[in-house]
């Protein structure tokens, strides 16, 4: 286990020497002579998510390692859904993202639909637990209230950007006087919460996987705990939240490690243990960029709809970050949890490879799957009866035997339609000018919340009003790029049918046959699109 704090606290930090007790919840920290009884401790871990999007891959990997990890050593494995960004989280994302983690087959014991005892597992029903929390630590002299505005935030950061320091929060509101504050909270003026950091010496992070990191405490903000809406920030609620849920290791990406000295402080002030960090390493495009959806899919919804099992996802995902002790490369899950050791995790860029992917995908599927199997799979994949009786209503009009069936609804089963630059080509529309409606469209398309004909449809009709372009114009390269094809079902049900990720992808695919869009491009179009939109 992690010792606490490795640094002396500046004296601004009038730091009360009493640690809190919450009486309920305490845990107390052990002594040193106590890491036996520590290895006896239960071992929990937890995937926790946002629910403000598609459930990213990233999301499968971070649970496939915490779910190993716990499950390896008997423990348990929590899944957390993180909502408290209130105005980007939303129910439909919360869904899929469960449903995918599921179909991969990573199961959790405790979770927002699995009761166990420490919920609740949605951050936003447990505000009333932050609150309680910020409270204390401004009762403790650990955190303060903060008036300031966000025009002086702004000319704070870039004075302090123009003198080439760190920009942080300079401690304005740490010296005011109680009854200012009291009169100020009192006339309802619009605050947060900050916590207070020390200005000197330096904080230790202890990672498993990394050793010892060093940061100066000068370089680390003062945190906003709860924002102006009430909310708290993932900072506060990840570590009540872990200390409650009885969290003894936080396995999670590396982009946090630079928010580790935050929550080693806070788990300090609230006089809790901290739990073994271990950052992983994040998967990388193939430039070695972090994984985005601008280079490479990254829904998981995608992989299921292209076709990929659950268990060869899964294999490749486990070896990008660990390998067999016999360096086996095709291996299953219960495979990885039995074999499982954190010492193999390996520190290294992970690439995501489509083409590796699809590699290892043919591999069990000719050695895993026997013939009956592939049916019943394939038949579950696409051609299952809840999917079938979407797609009929759309083409029954326009069959009169079952053999015109195949070439018409093929699309809905493919992955990339087989397009040709040649096949964009439009007597209205110069090539540039298709690649940017693609490229608009796309950018559209991914703020869509609803996935309804209706609302693919004004999406549309809007787009086209502001580019000034005939809404024929606009869908005829949609259409090439989602249908591949002169002629299919209408484009709207087909889109709906297809879903966001599918569709996505395909006129990603288009704007990629089409030469795809160079950085300066990139720019270019985005500042466009943007003067367009206002
Ligand atoms: N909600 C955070 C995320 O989605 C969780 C980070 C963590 O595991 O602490 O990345």
């Amino acid at each position: 286990m992690v010792s606490l704090l490795d640094f002396s606290v500046s004296v601004e930090m009038s730091r009360n020497e009493s640690r809190a007790q919450p009486k309920d919840l305490e845990r107390t920290p052990p002594a040193a002579s106590q890491v036996g009884i520590m290895a006896a401790m239960k071992v929990r871990t937890r995937v926790a998510p946002s629910p403000t999007g598609d459930p990213h891959v990233g999301t499968a990997y971070m649970a496939l390692f915490a779910l190993c990890f716990a499950r390896h050593q008997g423990g348990e494995f929590i899944l957390r859904i993180e909502d408290t960004d209130a105005a980007r989280s939303t129910a439909e994302s919360e869904k899929i993202i469960l449903d995918s983690l599921r179909w991969l087959g990573l199961d959790w014991d405790e979770g927002p639909d699995r009761e166990g005892a420490y919920g609740p597992y949605r951050q936003s029903e447990r505000l009333d637990i932050y609150e309680k929390y910020a409270k204390q630590l401004l009762d403790e002299g650990h955190a303060f209230h903060c008036f300031c505005s966000a025009e002086r935030l702004n000319e704070m950061r870039n004075e302090q950007r123009r003198k080439g320091e760190t920009a942080r929060y300079d401690g304005y509101c740490t010296t005011l006087a109680p009854a200012e504050i009291d009169a100020r909270l009192a006339a309802g003026e619009s605050h947060v919460v900050r916590m207070k950091v020390p200005s000197d010496a330096i904080c230790v992070v202890k990672d498993r996987l990394r050793g010892n990191i060093e940061f100066e405490w000068s370089q680390i903000d003062m945190q906003v705990l709860i924002k102006a809406d009430g909310n708290p920030t993932y900072h506060l609620a990840v570590v009540v939240d872990d200390h409650l849920m009885e969290i003894s290791h936080i396995i999670r990406g590396e982009e946090w490690i630079n928010s580790a000295p935050k929550h080693i402080l806070l788990y300090e002030y609230l006089g809790w243990e901290m739990p073994e960090l271990i950052h992983m390493p994040l998967l990388r495009n193939p430039d070695k960029s972090k994984l985005s959806k601008r280079k490479n899919p990254t829904s998981i919804r995608y992989y299921e709809r292209m076709g990929f099992l659950p268990e060869a996802v899964i294999n490749y995902l486990g070896m990008l970050g660990w390998s067999m002790p016999d360096g086996e490369e095709k291996f299953s899950l219960d495979a990885m949890i039995s074999n499982f050791d954190v010492e193999r995790i390996s520190l290294g860029a992970p690439v995501f490879d489509i083409t590796k992917l699809k590699w290892l995908n043919g591999c069990w599927l000719r050695e895993e799957c026997s013939d009956e199997e592939f049916a019943d799979r394939i038949v579950d994949w696409a051609f299952n009866r809840d999917n079938m009786l979407k797609i009929i209503p759309l083409i029954k009009e326009r069959v009169d035997v079952f053999s015109e069936v195949p070439s018409m609804i093929s699309f809905f089963a493919e992955g990339m339609p087989d397009v040709q630059e040649s096949d964009f080509a439009n007597k209205a529309t110069s090539p540039d000018e298709v690649k940017k409606v693609l490229q608009f469209a796309l950018w559209d398309l991914e703020r869509v919340t609803n996935w309804k004909r209706e609302e693919l449809n004004q999406l549309f009709v809007d787009l086209a009003g502001r580019l000034e372009m005939k809404i024929r114009d606009v869908l005829a390269p949609v259409f090439v790029a989602i249908s591949g094809k002169p002629v299919s079902p209408p484009l709207f049900d087909s889109m709906e049918v297809l879903g966001p990720d599918m569709v996505r992808a395909r006129v990603r695919h288009a704007v990629d046959t089409l030469g795809g869009i160079s950085k300066k491009q990139a720019k270019k179009l985005e500042k466009e699109y943007r003067s367009r939109l206002s």
